[in-house]
């Protein structure tokens, strides 16, 4: 027998900082939020262990600990935090409109507003000594983790303006920065390339690939190999950092929302509002620049204001109708 459909005023989708900030404001508004947590709950910081840079932890924090502190603040104004995937939308055009999500491609959700909150997921090169060692000294987050390395020599993956920007952060942080491109040629910009070329301590090795993460529990090393000799050499390093794009989990509702090329939500001004009326975007998920949790967590509460207000507009035209 078909489940029964729920409606909720606010449905968000996604349990990382921008999906649990969204959920405290909204709740305290009460709009009763009903939040699906998708398969990574917590989201991205539950994969690492040191979360330094967010306000008011002056110790530090370990990223799932701040995620379940999260939760538990997002629940204790009444949001109802559910496992769940949204594995389909129906996004109503309509001011007022409802909008209609599936979970699990099974129970369907109405909503008269959305807060996605779906966050990005890092591309990694998916060879096995990478992934055995991420957060062990492999990262996908200089801006994050470089701090870690201060004085270190440290190697980075990628080619891109993304690669040189961190490249260029990492220089100022750390001894020495390898950087790997595997192509003959960077595809940054001039004004990054430059950047990364004047800066002494930065050592970018064409034609080179990682063969192999060196280190048993952390990294103490990388060997990379030339794609066009086969030419091997190792490095010693204590940190690989991987900057070779985030591809946003957005897939669910494309052709409905307008996104970018490589598909971040795009939401109009300095609002979170999307092409749809009622569906609101934050976090990473809308957010190509920053990727912080801190940013993250500041369009969360954005979203849900947003949210908040448009919901008044709709009432109050109802009223006058
Ligand atoms: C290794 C690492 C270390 C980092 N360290 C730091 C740090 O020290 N400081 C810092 O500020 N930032 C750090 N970051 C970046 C930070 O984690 C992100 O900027 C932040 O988590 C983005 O928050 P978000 O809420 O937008 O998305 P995410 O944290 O990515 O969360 C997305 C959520 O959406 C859910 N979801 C996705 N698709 C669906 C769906 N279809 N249905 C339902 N739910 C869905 C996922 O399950 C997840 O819960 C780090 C990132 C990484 C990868």
């Amino acid at each position: 027998m078909a489940e029964k459909i729920e409606r909720v005023k606010t449905l968000i989708v996604g349990s990382g900082p921008a999906g649990y900030t969204a959920a405290i404001y909204a709740s305290r508004a009460d709009l009763k939020p009903l939040l699906y947590t998708g398969m990574e709950p917590g989201g991205q910081l539950t994969t690492t262990t040191e979360v330094d840079n967010f306000p008011g932890y002056p110790e530090g924090i370990d990223g799932p600990t701040m995620m379940v502190q999260l939760q538990q603040q997002a629940e204790r104004f009444g949001t109802e935090v559910r496992i769940g995937m949204v594995t389909s939308a129906e996004l109503s055009d309509e001011i007022g409109g409802i909008h209609k999500l599936t979970i699990d491609d099974s129970k369907v959700i109405e909503a008269e507003t959305v807060i996605i909150s779906t966050g990005a997921s890092a591309k990694y090169l998916n060879i096995p000594s990478e992934q055995r060692l991420r957060g062990g000294g492999v990262s996908a987050c200089a801006v994050c983790d470089g701090f870690f390395y201060k004085g270190q020599d440290v190697a980075i993956v990628g080619a891109g303006d993304t690669a040189a920007e961190e490249a260029s952060y990492l220089a100022n942080i750390c001894n020495k920065v390898t950087m790997l491109v595997r192509k003959d040629y960077m595809r940054a910009s001039k004004a990054m390339q430059h950047r990364v070329t004047s800066l002494d301590n930065i050592e970018i090795r064409y034609n080179t690939e990682v063969d192999e993460v060196l280190g048993d529990q952390v990294v103490e090393g990388l060997r990379m190999v030339n794609n066009q000799t086969g030419e091997k050499e190792d490095i010693a390093i204590t940190g690989l950092f991987i900057a070779i794009g985030h591809k946003p989990n957005t897939d669910i509702f494309k052709g409905q929302l307008d996104m970018d090329e490589t598909g971040y939500i795009i939401t109009k001004g300095k609002s979170t509002k999307t092409n749809k009326p009622g569906v609101f975007a934050s976090g990473d998920a809308q957010d190509k620049e920053y990727r912080q949790a801190v940013t993250a967590a500041g369009t969360g509460c954005m979203a849900a204001l947003d949210a908040e207000r448009y919901l008044a507009t709709v009432e109050t035209e109802k009223a006058v109708v």
